[in-house]
Parts: C-alpha cells; structure tokens; sequence
C-alpha cells in the first residue's frame, strides 16, 4: 500500500499514521523524522537541513527529493509506505511520480484529513505549548492551506485524492480509511 498523506496540524495525522503502519505493516517516512534524525547524526544533509529547520523553511526541492527517492529504494518499502510530509511542492509531487513511474510502483491513495478549522484551533490551543498562541496556529493553519492546495488540485486532478471526514471519533477515521483503500484495491468490491 503505498499512500500519501495530507493533513494540517491538529487534525490527527499522527494517530492515524501509527494505525495504518501497522495495520498495513509498512515503513511511516515521514520527512520531518527524518530530517531531525540527519541533524542528529551530522550527516551532510542534516547539517544542511539544520538552518532550513530552525528558520521554519522548507528545504530546497532537490535536497528533498533526493533524499525521499533513496529511501524508497530501501527493501523495506517494497510492500508500500506511508509519505508524511512530503511532496509539500508541485515539483516535489511532480518528481515522485515520475519515480514512481520509472519503477511501476503508482501511489495506491492521497489522503486529506480534514478536520474544521475552528475546531484546530480549539485543538492546538489545548495543547498549551508555546508555539500554540492562536495567532502563530492561525499562521500555520494558513500555511499549510496555501501550501497544500496546488498538491490537493494535482492529484485530484489524478483522480488519486481522497478527503477523509477527520471530524469523527479515531476509530471511525480509522474505518473511513481502511473502506477507502479496500475500495481502490479492490474496485469489484463495491458491487
Ligand atoms: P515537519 O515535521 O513535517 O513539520 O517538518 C519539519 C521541517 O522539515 C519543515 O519545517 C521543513 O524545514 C523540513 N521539511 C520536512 N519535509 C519537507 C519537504 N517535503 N520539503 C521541504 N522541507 C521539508
């Protein structure tokens, strides 16, 4: 199962990304992981990604991408992946496909967890952390919006998008998931 995963801060991303993982037994890479991993072995695109991260900007495309494509080689994502954070670009999104195209392995699902924004706001305001002001979640929310809507019109264009209702109860996203995938998997399954 190889899937993209889309969601704003707050909306449960991370629960849902433990469930699929393991229920479909596949690798989460999520690319602020990995960066924060580089950073602390020093590795030449840590040390690279350090600056990037501490002045809140996204790393250059072809940095990113690089690093996102030598993972997928790796024989643990054979039976698909979980991509959390990236592509965050156009041509993030456009170079993983042309990847993906090169080894036969479409993505199987785009999934947007979507959640309202009022309730974000009330959410990540619950968590009291300092980078949790309403006005710095404000920005971030219209961050991330700005930021994922040409990947949203790109791949529903692709007929790959699938928004997930986030506003349910875990358990019930969970499901609303797992009918989705089972559905592209398995399209006869429907009649
Ligand atoms: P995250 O944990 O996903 O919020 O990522 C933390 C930081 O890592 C971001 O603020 C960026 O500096 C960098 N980063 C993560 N993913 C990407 C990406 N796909 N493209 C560029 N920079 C990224």
């Amino acid at each position: 199962m190889r899937i993209v995963f889309l969601g704003p801060p707050g909306a449960g991303k991370g629960t849902q990304s433990q469930r699929l993982i393991q229920h479909f037994r596949i690798p989460h890479l999520a690319t602020g992981d990995m960066l924060r991993e580089a950073t602390r072995q020093n590795t030449a695109v840590g040390r690279v990604a350090h600056d990037y991260m501490a002045a809140g900007r996204l790393l250059p495309d072809s940095i990113i991408i690089d690093l996102v494509c030598r993972r997928l080689k790796e024989p643990d994502c054979l039976n698909g992946y979980l991509l959390d954070g990236f592509p965050r670009t156009l041509p993030q999104a456009e170079a993983l496909d042309r990847f993906l195209t090169e080894s036969g392995s479409p993505l199987d699902a785009v999934l947007e967890l979507k959640v309202d924004e009022d309730v974000l706001l009330q959410r990540l305001a619950g968590r009291g952390r300092d980078d949790d002001r309403p006005e710095v979640i404000r920005q971030r929310l219209i961050g991330y919006r700005e930021q994922t809507k040409p990947l949203v019109e790109y791949y529903t264009t692709q007929g790959k998008l699938e928004p997930i209702d986030g506003m349910a109860t875990p358990d019930a996203v969970f499901e609303q998931i797992c009918d989705i995938l089972d559905r592209r998997r398995n399209p006869s399954s429907l009649t």
